[in-house]
């Protein structure tokens, strides 16, 4: 299919059609030979050139338009070419295009009075960055810095970042071969209803039980050496796992008990995706710290921050901060920033993936569960979902075992492909495939790719016992 184009705008703004082979062969050759690739062994991987995109839909140059329902990594959440970002940033690099962090300006000023206005309790300071990892980074520093501890808390299961400490902090798989570099973080078990590491046979047993270990581990390591814990307040890409009731407020009970400050990490479900602001709004928790990214401007240009409370805020206020960054609070991102507010505000974005998920996605990922026997769970929140698939529903056994690669991972290689030739780009990791499109789909694209999904799961049935 080839969507509603028939072409694409080269760098020039000159319009081509799709099919030119010459274009997309000198796109590949360029990437094959100088683009070094995140997280990839160079030689195995084949990336699709993208030649446009528009709302929730991208094309590759041959013109097979593609539901964008990742998101790219969960970070656009106001789609492809939104006119009022793309109107923004053309403006203000019309007007300004750049000004170092220690001058004031309009738009960074803006950007945080805003954040301030929906964050939660007294998070009414931002210190931006250029993305989530080391925004990561800058909470662990202002953590340190005002407890005077070193130790740092994150679960297993969580992603942080790619850079040193985020890396350090991260509970998957990504981390070994980064070992050892930040060296003062534990680990610890989150809550995981469905795989509980602790036996338990309701969310309310697994968050009484998790509670139980956290403190334990905190007593463990020593309070006294712990300056943060660091948590996705819906873990992400290790799992869409949405906490039971009470967990949440347990943790900030518990950091609230032992002196530790308590970071929540909010770049992927910040900003919209779990209909929210900040996701803690649906969990009525105030933490110390929110870090954010992607969503903040639906990645159009590089940023993030870490919204900081009064109170850790003033302990600054005749100390100097160390730490900074050339680029922090780029006017360019901060006026994508500010129209992302606007467009929020303005199209009820929030209602609409509270509406979306409750109404379309949450009832029609569950009617699965009786057509798909390797469907093991649903999860999720708003437009953020994910499928759980297996061998064998009774014993819980993965579709692919954990951290597969090659063959043993082809069963979710051909879930993805059936997803892929039927014109829908799915999120999948492991054993699961995530839903979580642009906050501005339509209801009819919204089906249209969830059908897709569904019929690509015939594809994982034939695994299943
Ligand atoms: N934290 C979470 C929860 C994330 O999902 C990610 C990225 O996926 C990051 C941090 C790192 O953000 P970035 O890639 O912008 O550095």
């Amino acid at each position: 299919t080839t969507g509603t184009r028939t072409g694409y705008l080269d760098r020039h703004g000159v319009e081509h059609p799709f099919g030119d082979a010459e274009a997309e062969r000198q796109v590949r050759s360029d990437d094959r030979a100088h683009v070094f690739h995140s997280w990839s062994a160079q030689a195995k991987i084949d990336p699709l050139p993208i030649a446009a995109g528009e709302g929730s839909t991208f094309w590759d140059y041959e013109g097979n338009a593609y539901l964008d329902f990742s998101s790219q990594l969960v970070n656009l959440n106001l789609g492809h070419q939104h006119p009022d970002l793309v109107a923004a940033i053309q403006q203000q690099a019309g007007r300004l295009a750049t000004v170092q962090p220690s001058m004031a300006n309009d738009v960074r000023g803006e950007l945080a009075r805003r954040i301030a206005e929906v964050a939660p309790g007294t998070l009414n300071k931002v210190f931006f960055t250029n993305g989530g990892a080391d925004a990561n980074e800058y909470a662990v520093r202002l953590a340190r810095r005002v407890t005077g501890r070193r130790k740092v808390l994150s679960m297993y299961r969580s992603y942080h970042g790619g850079t040193s400490t985020a890396i350090a902090l991260t509970g998957d798989p990504r981390r070994w071969a980064n070992e050892p570099s930040d060296p003062s973080v534990a680990h610890f078990f989150g809550p995981y209803p469905y795989r509980s590491a602790f036996h338990s046979t309701s969310p309310e047993e697994e968050t009484q039980r998790a509670l139980e270990h956290l403190e334990n581990v905190i007593v463990l390591e020593g309070a006294g050496t712990i300056a943060a814990l660091i948590a996705e307040t819906v873990v992400g890409t290790n799992g869409v796992l949405v906490p039971p009731p009470g967990y949440l407020a347990g943790v900030r009970e518990l950091c609230d008990r032992y002196g530790i400050v308590y970071i929540a990490d909010e770049v992927m479900v910040g900003f919209g995706r779990v209909g929210e602001w900040f996701a803690v709004d649906a969990f009525d928790v105030v933490p110390d710290l929110i870090t954010f990214a992607k969503g903040v401007n639906s990645g159009y240009v590089p940023l993030g921050g870490v919204v900081i409370s009064d109170a850790i805020a003033a302990q600054f206020d005749d100390v100097a901060f160390q730490g900074g960054l050339t680029y922090s609070g780029h006017p360019l991102a901060c006026a994508a920033g500010v129209a992302t507010f606007d467009v929020f505000d303005r199209d009820g974005i929030l209602d609409r993936v509270r509406d979306l998920g409750s109404r379309v996605v949450e009832p029609e990922l569950r009617s699965w569960l009786e057509r798909h026997p390797s469907l093991g769970e649903v999860r999720g929140r708003g437009l953020f979902w994910a499928l759980e698939l297996v061998r064998d529903r009774e014993t819980r056994e993965p579709l692919v075992p954990f951290n597969a690669a090659g063959p043993d991972a082809a069963p979710m290689a051909e879930v993805a492909a059936a997803c892929k030739a039927a014109g829908v780009w799915p999120f999948t990791h492991f054993n699961r495939v995530h839903v979580a499109p642009p906050l501005v789909i339509g209801e009819d694209e919204l089906r249209r790719g969830l059908a897709a999904i569904d019929a690509a799961l015939d594809v994982a049935d034939r695994y299943a016992r």
